[in-house]
């Protein structure tokens, strides 16, 4: 990507080409340089296609100061960084994300920010909060993404995300993502987008629920704003031109379908213009719920939460479903599919112990 320092002119001609980077000299707002005399502050924004300079800065976002050679920093003497060569750019990028409907939870430490810390150090990492996204199901109560903005950026904290290291984006202050979106919406079919199995059993995870069958009624009686949120996520992904996103396996039909988009934009309007992206998913792809359902999701209120403490933790992993046919110990139970041993395949390392508890459980 590109970089550049300066004021107003070199937005302008950075705006002119696709989705690259910018140092911006500003006075509020902005983050002091280590290296330079504190007085002078950088921004980097990321600058996106075809954008003029407007007024207000909107479209400008905060990404990170000159650190560890992500710029040029063309300012001050002092400034160890003037002039190195712009080592970050040669590294990898990844881009995933949370919707804020809620605090994290076990499922998302396992299947996804598990993976985001350990590749944090090797790749240019953005993690995005998808408000915009989570209104699709939540437009008639927005005030559950408020508040979880900030519980969501909590949990990223205290996993270990380093702020150092890892861009926080707030999906609805970059509005050039919903308008990639748009153009997006166009190299997609109808039939493609109801195609997609994750969004089919999310519609119908949702009729099933009571408090959410409102906006989900039978048949294609469901918000439209929904059923494209997968060309929307295909946005978020290329926008920052990810080659990877770490995600939980109910994401995959997302990765696929933003792979489509890519290869059909770049057939369409020229080679090389968007980025290919690969999922990574984590060891344990879908945890499932205190209720035994396939998914632990926030939505669904079957989770542990990452900030529950021990008491609440331990009240809900007791009442949570093992073999229902086994009703006395000595009974031999089922090991596959039973959530006690899919959590201690995730998350006990002592795999000698683990084969012992298996085999055990299947004697009775
Ligand atoms: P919602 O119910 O609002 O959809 P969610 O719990 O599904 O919330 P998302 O914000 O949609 O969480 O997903 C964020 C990331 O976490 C995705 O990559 C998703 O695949 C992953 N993830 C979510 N739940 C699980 C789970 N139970 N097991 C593994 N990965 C998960
Ligand atoms: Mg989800």
């Amino acid at each position: 990507f590109i970089l550049a320092a300066g004021g107003g002119g070199v937005k302008r001609r950075a705006a002119a080409g696709l989705w690259r980077y910018a140092v911006v000299r500003t006075g509020q707002d902005s983050i002091p340089c280590k290296d330079c005399n504190p007085v002078l502050t950088w921004r980097v924004a990321a600058v996106p296609a075809g954008l003029t300079d407007r007024k207000g800065d909107r479209g400008w976002r905060p990404l990170d100061s000159c650190l560890a050679g992500l710029v040029y920093c063309g300012g001050q003497p002092a400034c160890s960084i003037k002039g190195e060569p712009d080592t970050m750019s040669a590294r990898k990028t990844i881009l995933t994300g949370d919707r804020p409907t809620g605090p994290l939870h076990l499922g998302h430490y396992i299947g996804s920010l598990i993976n985001r810390v350990a590749l944090q150090d090797q790749y240019r990492t953005f993690i995005l909060i998808a408000d915009v996204q989570a209104l699709t199901d939540n437009f008639d109560r927005p005030e559950i993404l408020r508040q979880n903005v900030r519980e969501v950026m909590l949990d990223y904290l205290s996993v270990g995300l380093d702020p150092e290291k890892v861009t926080f984006v707030l999906q609805s202050m970059v509005p050039e993502i919903h308008e990639l979106a748009i153009h997006y919406l166009n190299v997609v079919t109808l039939a493609r987008a109801l195609r997609n199995p994750t969004v089919k059993s999310e519609i119908q995870e949702k009729r099933d629920r009571p408090e959410g069958s409102s906006i989900f009624g039978q048949e294609f009686d469901f918000p439209l704003g929904f059923l494209i949120y997968p060309v929307h996520q295909a946005a978020d992904i290329t926008a920052f031109e990810a080659d990877l996103v770490p995600v939980g396996e109910d994401q995959l039909p997302m990765i696929e379908q933003t792979r489509e988009i890519v290869r059909r934009i770049n057939s369409l309007y020229g080679e090389g213009i968007l980025q290919e992206p690969e999922a990574r998913v984590g060891t344990t792809g879908r945890l499932p719920g205190t209720d035994g359902k396939a998914k632990m999701s926030k939505s669904i209120g079957n989770c542990i939460y990452l900030k529950d403490p021990p008491q609440e933790v331990d009240r809900k992993v007791r009442s949570m479903y093992t073999d229902p046919k086994r009703i006395r110990a000595d009974i031999p139970g089922t090991v596959e599919g039973n959530p006690v041993f899919i959590y201690h395949d995730a998350f006990n390392p002592n795999v000698e112990e683990v084969e012992d508890f298996k085999q055990r459980y299947r004697e009775g």
